[in-house]
């Protein structure tokens, strides 16, 4: 059966920061996102994470790497100008709304666009685009480490 976003579905960043501040949440990193920040952020990669990342337990010991928040719980990359890192923002804030848990179907879509006013205007994504942002997050999965 094909999926319900078959036919495209729009997104355009308000750029409103609602995902990005005031809420508790996780923007889990890859290694690749990990080492793209530390080198914006002039960096040696385990200063990096030492500095600007955590490590949440999901599970069977298993830790996954995601950024910090601040105490008000804004992403630690946001600053007086938005996000500080926006041209190597990690690849689930790239990616978003087309994740899985998203686009599993139209009800979950619906739900999530109630949250983001970018959802369900500007560009039409279609589905081959969504397939692709889809794959993106499995080619390159947050990074993991057994716990100590
Ligand atoms: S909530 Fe939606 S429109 Fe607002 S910043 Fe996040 S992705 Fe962009």
């Amino acid at each position: 059966m094909a999926p319900f976003y078959s036919e495209g579905l729009r997104f355009g960043c308000a750029r409103c920061s609602l995902c990005c501040r005031r809420d508790p949440g996780f923007v889990f990193l890859s290694e690749e996102d990990a080492e793209a920040l530390a080198k914006r952020l002039g960096l040696e990669y385990s200063s990096f994470l030492s500095t600007y990342c955590r490590w949440i337990p999901s599970g069977g010991g298993v830790e996954v790497l995601s950024l910090k928040e601040k105490l008000n719980y804004d992403c630690i990359l946001w600053g007086a100008d938005g996000c500080s890192a926006y041209e190597d923002r990690p690849l689930q804030c790239r990616t978003f709304p087309f994740w899985d848990s998203v686009v599993a179907d139209e009800a979950s879509w619906r739900a999530t666009a109630e949250e983001c006013p970018g959802m369900n205007v500007g560009k039409l994504f279609g589905r081959d685009e969504i397939e692709r942002l889809l794959a993106l997050r499995t080619e390159h999965p947050a990074a993991t480490r057994t716990r100590r």
